[in-house]
């Protein structure tokens, strides 16, 4: 009954995230479709053309930023759960977020690499969880600031704290963290915390937030340990 229960949750969450990345990207691939067939059917000046590719420009940044919200690391189909490393996971996603750190004047702390805690997950969607997470504190540190991973286990479970020095949320706003679409950015997709959602109801993992407006905001979020860890 586990097992069929897990499959049935799998499907759910494939099934969710796959429909809302097709219209997601629907959108701004109908928007650029229509400018081309403006230009086709008709001598535009010089001007009027360039406003033109400057709109299309913006659809396809808005497609770029869906997909790397959404599917920057995954795979078509969910495949069957592989044990990682938490702190190599961890290293790898930190020195892809290093240089969008560096832009936004972001110094990233990584303390817990001595060490090597096990969960079972696809390692790919494991750093798509970090990521959004990350871009999320960096883009709320708009003078720069402090990025923290801390990872901690205990007897069942392995524990990663993300912490960041940015602006926070309110009560409100945590709550509303994970909603699809929800997004207090001129650009923002509003995917990336559904995504980090749907991931981690997935493969058990929860994620508790901790926030406080103008000083800065904290993820727990908890995997259950992999059987394959040592004693
Ligand atoms: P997006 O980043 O596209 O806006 P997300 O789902 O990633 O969508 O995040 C939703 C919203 O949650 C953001 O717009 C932001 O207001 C808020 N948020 C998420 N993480 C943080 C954070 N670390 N600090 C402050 N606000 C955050
Ligand atoms: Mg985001």
């Amino acid at each position: 009954i586990e097992q069929n229960m897990q499959k049935h949750e799998k499907l759910e969450v494939i099934s969710h995230l796959s429909a809302s990345i097709s219209h997601e990207i629907r959108n701004p691939l109908q928007v650029i479709k229509g400018f081309i067939q403006l230009l086709h059917t008709k001598e535009y000046d010089r001007e009027k053309q360039k406003e033109f590719y400057q709109y299309m420009n913006e659809e396809i940044e808005s497609a770029e930023r869906i997909i790397s919200d959404y599917l920057m690391f995954a795979k078509p189909t969910f495949d069957d759960q592989e044990t990682i490393s938490v702190e190599r996971e961890i290293e790898k996603a930190v020195s892809i977020i290093q240089p969008y750190a560096n832009l936004s004047s972001v110094s990233i702390q990584y303390t817990g690499l001595a060490s090597d805690h096990l969960i079972d997950c696809d390692h790919q969607r494991f750093k798509q969880v970090i990521i959004n997470i990350a871009r999320n504190s960096i883009e709320a540190m708009e003078g720069g600031g402090k990025l923290t991973f801390k990872v901690k286990g205990d007897k069942d479970h392995v524990l990663v704290i993300i912490a960041d020095t940015g602006k926070g949320m309110t009560g409100e706003e945590v709550i509303r963290l994970g909603e699809p679409y929800y997004s207090n950015k001129a650009t923002g997709t509003g995917l990336g915390m559904m995504v980090v959602y749907s991931i981690l109801k997935n493969i058990h993992g929860t994620i508790e937030v901790n926030s406080m407006p103008d000083k800065g905001t904290e993820f727990l979020i908890r995997f259950p340990k992999s059987m394959q860890q040592p004693k």
